[in-house]
């Protein structure tokens, strides 16, 4: 069984889901996963915060504006008075759901449970027209297998006992329309994969079935060697090793949920990139297979805050790096980039939640500097040892850019550099232009 994913513009409007249809309906038994329609998520996010901020005004005219749109797109997406009284119905169902939630109680419990709005209106919708055109489907509910564990990582295990008697209710199905981006927590609330994580879900249901291969279908060709909103002239990259393809998410290429690679690596599933707008473009094939080219692709990560540990006593007395990472593991913030010196280590995060409980104890025993607004450029390749004079291309790409950090060795695929997120476009394009 495949897995293809369709994202925000892939599903945008009435237009792209009667284009959809002609992508999925081919007899190949599948599971589609969809996105919320683009903007979805954000409007989302706005109401939220307007609900945070106690803006009852601002929180009406924001479910009013959306649910305008969506009773727009019901109109274009459906011929029959059926179909259309169920799509009226459904809509009335989510925006009663969302105007019941008051800025009397406003937890983060509730935001989620607003955030997931979004991929059940967008499968629901999507399912009905499959069922006025006569396409056979069953929509499967993601909220009763997709599950997160206390760390908020995927619960495999749970999700692959609970994936597979959902499909065994429809035995004879070849086409399941699942909601990405949304699970429940270890508490059974609502809960999500973070932004973008449509994607994540198509490969961990990829991983839970052992699919053949997923398909990540978005509006773009594939993965480009550099970040196409930024960087004119980019071109997409036939193949990328799993290792590269993580690499790239992780460090912000845009068009993957930044963990999204590791299931499908876990189990070896190709995964596919494609583009909806182009379908015979050909895309991009992440697998196991390594290819030559030394440099693949440039990606940028924004947020970023370094942190300088500074202590001449005790660096070099073992335990110290322990003590350090131990209060980053205690606080669950993840370490980016890391450099050392004899006397000091500078490390990066790009989770800023518990930055002044972190730095409150870091001070106990070293002295501690806090730079923000800083992005990770990272240059993904193949660097085996035997390839000689990369890193003086990447460096001599970037002679006129302050270079705050340097990663270099941590993998044969990645060469990272710490930047002024100011200069970010300035390193992007110098890359661009010096290594392509
Ligand atoms: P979807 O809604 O389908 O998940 P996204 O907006 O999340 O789509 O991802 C696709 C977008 O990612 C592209 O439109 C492109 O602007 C952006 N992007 C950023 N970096 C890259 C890259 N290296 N290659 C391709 N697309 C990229
Ligand atoms: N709808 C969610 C978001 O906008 C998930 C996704 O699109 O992948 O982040
Ligand atoms: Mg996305």
């Amino acid at each position: 069984m495949r897995v293809l994913k369709f994202g925000g513009t892939s599903v945008g409007s009435a237009e792209r889901m009667h284009a959809l249809v002609h992508l999925i309906n081919d007899g190949v038994p599948k599971i589609v996963v969809l996105s919320a329609m683009s903007g979805t998520t954000n409007n989302l996010v706005e109401i939220s915060n307007a609900l945070y901020a106690k803006e009852n005004e601002k929180v009406k005219r924001l479910i009013d504006a959306l649910e305008s749109k969506y009773n727009d797109v019901i109109k274009q997406l459906y011929k029959t008075e059926k179909a259309l009284s169920r799509g009226k119905q459904l809509i009335d169902s989510h925006f009663d759901y969302l105007r019941a939630f008051t800025i009397d109680v406003f937890t983060v419990n509730e935001e989620r449970a607003i955030l997931a709005q979004g991929e059940l209106l967008s499968t629901a919708l999507f399912h009905y027209y499959l069922e006025e055109i006569g396409v056979d489907s069953v929509l499967l509910p993601a909220l009763n297998f997709m599950r997160i564990d206390e760390n908020d990582e995927p619960d495999m295990k749970h999700i692959e006992t609970h994936i597979q008697p959902e499909l065994a209710k429809d035995p004879g199905c070849k086409l399941f329309i699942t909601q990405g981006f949304i699970c429940r927590n270890a508490f059974g609330d609502i809960d999500n994969l973070k932004r973008g994580g449509s994607d994540y879900t198509a490969t961990i249901i990829g991983a839970a079935i052992r699919s053949d291969e997923i398909q990540i279908w978005t509006d773009i060709d594939g993965m480009h060697n550099n970040d196409p909103r930024i960087v004119d002239k980019t071109h997409p990259i036939a193949e990328l090793s799993f290792d590269e393809a993580a690499e790239l998410a992780y460090f912000g290429a845009k068009i993957l949920h930044p963990t999204c690679i590791l299931p499908a690596q876990m189990r070896n599933i190709p995964v596919r990139l494609l583009n909806t707008m182009q379908p015979e473009a050909k895309g991009t094939l992440i697998s196991s297979k390594a290819t030559e080219d030394i440099f693949k692709a440039v990606a940028a990560k924004d947020g970023i805050t370094a942190i300088k540990i500074k202590s001449a006593r005790m660096l070099l007395a073992y335990g110290f790096l322990r003590s350090v990472f131990e209060i980053f593991e205690r606080y669950k913030t993840p370490i980016d980039m890391i450099a050392t010196s004899e006397v000091a280590v500078s490390l990066t995060i790009d989770n800023v939640k518990n930055l002044d409980e972190i730095v409150k104890e870091l001070r106990e025993f070293c002295s501690v500097e806090v730079d923000t607004d800083l992005s990770i450029v990272c240059v993904v390749g193949s660097f085996t040892a035997q390839k000689q004079g990369y890193a003086v291309r990447i460096f001599d790409a970037l002679k006129n850019v302050p270079i705050r950090m340097i990663s270099y060795g941590g993998s044969e695929n990645n060469v990272s550099v710490l930047i002024d997120t100011k200069l970010k476009k300035e390193a992007l394009v110098a890359l661009n232009n010096g290594l392509f």
